[in-house]
């Protein structure tokens, strides 16, 4: 097996202990693969593997990758920082995005999502650590946020996403996702989606009652530098 297929098979077998434990149903948790900064034949080698959902934050990198994977049936989530300035290429060659945090990106997306294709799959992000994380809406303005979202006529809300602060505190980890899990409870909406847990605490995040789990390091090994300092991808 190659080390990708054997990383697969040992998230997967995480993901169904972390499942198992906490009472549910493993299929009901998706794993997403954070291909950012990977090659495309990594993508493809996972796909062979059994992949078919990945994830990636810089839209430049991302729409190279689409292009030399086209003869892959694969399903592209954008999980990244969005400017407005490229809410439409991610509404024309993305399936899901994980990280909307304001109005202005929902409604650009909503506008700029082909009608000919299915509604764009989002989440709403929210910043569940304070001010140690700088992503997301606050949690306050969650429910105002998502209703309106759901109105829009080409999105389809799905659920809440959270990067919480890193921590190897189990307390913690568990605490900050079982927060967004609180909030997404509160809404008075049907919500199918939490995205929530990474390769080090997709555990916690599973107890939780994460539906896609976002796990990069664990599949293709450390990325090569570090994910904010990509080189050619100026504000990508
Ligand atoms: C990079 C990234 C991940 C994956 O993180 P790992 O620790 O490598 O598993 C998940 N979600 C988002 C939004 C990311 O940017």
């Amino acid at each position: 097996m190659s080390t990708i297929a054997n990383n697969i098979a040992k998230v997967a077998a995480r993901i169904r202990e972390a499942a198992q434990a906490a009472g549910r149903d493993p299929d009901t948790v998706g794993l997403l693969a954070v291909s950012k900064t990977q090659p495309a034949e990594a993508i493809r080698e996972a796909n062979g593997a059994g992949l078919s959902d990945f994830g990636e934050n810089y839209l430049q990198e991302a729409l190279e990758k689409q292009a030399r994977l086209a003869d892959l049936a694969l399903t592209w989530h954008f999980i990244g920082p969005i400017q407005s300035n490229k809410t439409r290429a991610i509404a024309e060659h993305f399936d899901w995005v994980h990280s909307v945090d304001r109005l202005k990106i929902a409604q650009r997306l909503s506008e700029q999502r082909s009608t000919e294709l299915p509604p764009l799959n989002v989440c709403l992000q929210v910043n569940v650590s304070g001010e140690a994380s700088k992503s997301g809406c606050a949690p306050q303005d969650v429910a105002e946020l998502a209703r309106t979202i759901a109105t829009l006529p080409n999105l389809r809300l799905r659920g809440l996403m959270a990067i919480p602060e890193p921590t190897d505190d189990r307390a913690e980890q568990h605490a900050a996702f079982a927060r967004l899990r609180q909030l997404q409870q509160a809404l008075a909406l049907e919500l199918d989606t939490l995205s929530m847990g990474m390769s080090q605490d997709l555990e916690a995040a599973i107890a939780e009652g994460a539906t896609w789990v976002r796990i990069g390091t664990a599949l293709f090994g450390a990325r090569a530098y570090p994910s904010q300092t990509v080189p050619g991808q100026p504000g990508a």
